[in-house]
């Protein structure tokens, strides 16, 4: 059965102040696996205070190195001490024009590098109201997750846009219903795809989380803001 995974996404937030955060995290009896995906800069320093806590990034190029000013490799994250990496989110999908063959090339390269992927997919609001949810997401898996990806190496997060940092989510049969679907796709192409965990995110928060992890195929989440303070991560890696 899949491994359960309590994942947080800095995103663009993080000073070296933000490592008494997790100093905190490190110090908790977690019980699951924990990851922490800081913004690049705190990376090193990252691992050196992460204990037992997990460290990956938010974001890999699909080439192994090269003339990409600004970007980084995954032979890089994984040089600084990551063991994952986020890619395809949909700020990233949006800001950065990712398309789930760029995210499925990230993905090869990352594998090869011997990352784990944390692979994001999810609806925009509009897709959601004209009923296109089940299809996007169908589309999304199919074409972002590649080939080589195994219950060890891949994780599959399904984030609604319209729920990221805007303290609105979707109904638990809505949320079951794309993890459903979810696991249906994976088992029907990967051989293990019983096993991959799969991580809902948007807006999961304290108080909302324990039945979030409630709802079938929902083995964790991914978390934005609640993830920046030890006091509203570690409560949420208790509900899991
Ligand atoms: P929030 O938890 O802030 O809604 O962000 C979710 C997210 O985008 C995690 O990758």
């Amino acid at each position: 059965s899949p491994r359960k995974l309590a994942a947080g996404n800095w995103k663009m937030n993080g000073l070296t102040a933000a490592l008494s955060e997790l100093d905190a995290l490190a110090a908790r009896d977690n019980g699951c696996d924990v990851l922490i995906c800081p913004p690049f800069t705190l990376l090193t320093p990252a691992v050196a205070h992460a204990g037992e806590i997990a460290i990956g990034g938010q974001d890999c190029h699909a080439a192994e190195s090269g003339a990409h000013t600004g970007d980084i490799s995954a032979a890089m994250l994984k040089d600084a001490g990551a063991s994952h990496v986020i890619l395809g989110h949909s700020e990233r999908r949006a800001d950065h024009a990712e398309t789930d063959a760029s995210v499925r090339a990230k993905a090869v390269a990352a594998h090869e590098a011997g990352l784990i992927t944390v692979i994001c997919l999810g609806e925009t609001e509009a897709e959601r109201d004209a009923g296109d949810t089940l299809r996007v997401i169908e589309t999304q898996l199919a074409g972002s997750v590649p080939d080589c990806a195994t219950a060890s190496n891949t994780v599959i997060a399904y984030e609604p846009v319209w729920a990221i940092g805007t303290g609105r989510t979707p109904t638990n049969d809505e949320i079951a219903q794309v993890h459903a679907r979810l696991r249906e796709k994976l088992v029907e192409r990967f051989s293990d795809g019983a096993a991959f965990t799969l991580l809902y995110g948007g807006s999961v928060k304290p108080g909302n989380a324990s039945v979030i992890f409630d709802i079938e195929h929902v083995n964790g989440a991914l978390v934005g803001g609640a993830s920046l303070k030890a006091a509203d991560f570690g409560p949420i890696i208790d509900a899991l």
